[in-house]
């Protein structure tokens, strides 16, 4: 009997997954089903905490009353997290496969201004610009592979093979500091890590709004803490269980918090020192970074730069980054001075 009710009850939800499925295309991969049930997960956690806050708390309602301004500030941060949060899930990490196409139209607009030099043939006062497919160079399709190909091949040490970094599942030659990503199927530039509450990539094109974010919801986190602290503290009658619903949630923030500022800590630690979560965690597998002595950071260029760059040199371009070379990473090692401190050589 159990059994039979068991089948029928999976056959039900196999039909309403089949249902949402037609009608929602996205639904049919299971990972992104899970990515939905998180997000929105995340969202109702989110609501049930204010909700409840303002329902019991009734301090909290006088307060608003004689302060409107407070609670306006603290619902603007509140609504301004859950908008960074879709904000940084939407966003793109930066596919390599993208940087690629890119490269390919620049270079494609490059070999056609080039060519329009060209005599040009003039009807009816248009201009017919000829291109000319031997002088274009072969298969225009071949030459942009290969200008992507030259082009990432050239930041890496000269006798570097291209079929090391080539990316058996993307067919697309990796720059330095990019990785696939087995969650998304692509390859990411300067890829950290893939966030499963966000059910997206943290990469180069992402880093910046995911830091945002980050750094709202410790704040978020923060103040429904004091609230919710204010609150068991004050004198009011209430029920007891309306108390066991404050401590339970009081413990979750708590927990939230204490992982939302280490996150929030190392996330400004990689910045500061131009590191990825992948090349810290990973480090002794990626081959071109196993010989570096720990303590070096071979994409750094100080803190100081490496702060505004990540801050305020972020341009529609996907930036790639070449290895170091070995002066330039004996330089990196050598070991700090009285005079460095005095002259700020970590911040040049
Ligand atoms: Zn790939
Ligand atoms: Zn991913």
């Amino acid at each position: 009997m159990c059994v039979l009710c068991g089948a029928s009850l999976r056959d039900k939800s196999d039909r309403f997954l089949d249902c949402c499925s037609r009608f929602f295309p996205c639904l049919s991969d299971p990972a992104q089903r899970f990515a939905l049930f998180l997000r929105v997960a995340l969202v109702v956690l989110h609501f049930i905490c204010l909700g409840i806050l303002f329902i019991f708390d009734k301090d909290l309602i006088e307060k608003t009353k004689q302060q409107p301004w407070y609670t306006a500030i603290y619902l603007s941060l509140f609504v301004a997290t859950l908008a960074q949060y879709f904000l940084t899930s939407n966003s793109s990490p930066g596919y390599v496969l993208d940087a690629m196409r890119v490269v390919n139209e620049t270079d494609a607009l490059r070999r056609t201004s080039m060519n329009s030099k060209q005599p040009a043939s003039r009807k009816n006062g248009s201009v017919a610009i000829t291109v000319d497919r031997n002088q274009m160079g072969r298969n225009p399709v071949e030459s942009n592979a290969a200008s992507w190909t030259k082009l990432v091949m050239d930041m890496y040490p000269p006798g570097t093979s291209v079929r090391t970094w080539t990316c058996s599942y993307c067919d697309v030659v990796q720059p330095p500091r990019a990785k696939h990503c087995y969650d998304c199927n692509k390859c990411v530039l300067q890829f950290d890590h893939h966030c499963v509450w966000l059910g997206t990539c943290i990469g180069q094109g992402n880093h910046f709004r995911f830091w945002w974010y980050i750094c709202e919801e410790t704040a978020l986190c923060l103040w429904t803490a004091i609230f919710y602290i204010s609150y068991l503290k004050s004198n009011i009658s209430k029920a007891w269980w309306v108390d066991v619903i404050m401590i339970l949630l009081l413990a979750a923030l708590f927990v939230s918090i204490v992982f939302l500022v280490l996150l929030l800590l190392f996330h400004s630690y990689l910045i500061m020192t131009n590191q990825t979560t992948y090349e810290l965690v990973r480090r002794r597998r990626i081959p071109y970074l196993r010989g570096i002595p720990e303590r070096v950071y071979p994409f750094s260029k100080g803190v100081c730069r490496n702060l505004y760059n990540f801050c305020f040199a972020r341009s529609i371009f996907y930036k790639m980054e070449r290895l170091p070379s070995a002066q330039e990473l004996e330089e990196k090692s050598r070991p700090y001075t009285c005079l460095d401190a005095l002259t700020c050589r970590c911040c040049c």
